[in-house]
């Protein structure tokens, strides 16, 4: 079985990937994980994160950003090293000429950011831009991550304000084509406290930011980090026409993680491939 484009990966020029020591040649690992595991293709798409009101509570940071964090609890990103990244791909094309690598973003919060980002987005030098919601209004101007807020309210609500986001996102910005991660938000669910996460208690909220996404002619990235079928069931319900393929992989290890499951799933739904690997595939 030829396997879709991993169309959501990330390098050490990702700011939550590149700060060990060991990660320095990640994107070439990747690539040459690719081929020996025969994927035909893959999009590195590097973080784009301009927040400048981003509160992390402490302690409560992982080991990436707590390199990041500054005295006053604010988290503040270095710059993407857009022409770093370039070289770093044009000597991956190089060395893997039969692996077809294309370059992306992931673009957190575009409907923000998207005048800052001007400069990137019109380098002309970007494939795909995945936008995703990472972030949602804490207090006092701040953002913050699920994970945060669902130590200071209770988990239904952050749920349900994240769902309320989407559309805002959707509408927001023209600069992204794949929306990622819908279920980002479930990743941090306090199971502990509140139980495993049922999906039907907000079925209401993931059908319309799935309709919003699908109105907006977007794809919705079937992210195998976890694997829901209630997603491209759903999706396809409410209009949803097409999706990609990621891992989220941040390790050469995790790259195509769940591919075959995921695949399996969304025939069984009704998609199909493009021409190239790195389409989307499209309901038929
Ligand atoms: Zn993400
Ligand atoms: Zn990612």
């Amino acid at each position: 079985m030829s396997l879709p484009a991993d169309a959501h990966v990330h390098s050490q020029f990702s700011w939550d990937a590149g700060s060990d020591p060991a990660s320095v040649d990640l994107m070439r690992r990747t690539c040459a994980r690719a081929v020996r595991i025969g994927l035909p293709a893959l999009v590195f798409t590097e973080h784009l994160d301009l927040e400048d009101a981003w509160w992390v509570d402490a302690g409560d940071f992982d080991h990436h950003e707590e390199k990041y964090v500054d005295p006053d609890g604010m988290v503040r990103l270095p710059p993407f090293d857009l022409s770093g990244w370039l070289s770093s791909i044009e000597a991956c094309r190089h060395e893997f000429p039969d692996l077809r690598i294309l370059t992306g973003l992931e673009f957190g919060q575009p409907h923000l950011w998207e005048s800052a980002a001007a400069s990137v987005l019109d380098s002309g030098a970007v494939d795909r831009v995945n936008g995703s919601l990472h972030m949602l209004p804490f207090r006092d101007g701040l953002r913050a991550e699920p994970m945060t807020l669902f130590r200071h309210r209770p988990a239904a609500d952050v749920l349900w304000a994240y769902l309320d986001e989407v559309p805002r996102m959707v509408d927001g910005s023209d600069v992204f084509e794949v929306f990622t991660h819908i279920d980002y938000a479930v990743r941090s669910w306090p199971s502990e406290t509140e139980g495993p996460f049922d999906p039907r208690v907000f079925e209401d909220g993931f059908r319309g930011a799935m309709q919003a996404i699908a109105r907006s002619g977007r794809a919705l990235e079937m992210n195998t980090r976890r694997l829901w079928s209630w997603i491209p069931e759903w999706w396809a319900d409410e209009g949803g026409r097409a999706v990609t393929f990621g891992s989220d992989a941040h390790t050469p290890e995790l790259l195509a993680h769940g591919f075959p499951e995921a695949v399996a799933m969304l025939e069984h739904y009704g998609f199909r491939p493009g021409s190239r690997p790195e389409d989307p595939w499209t309901l038929r």
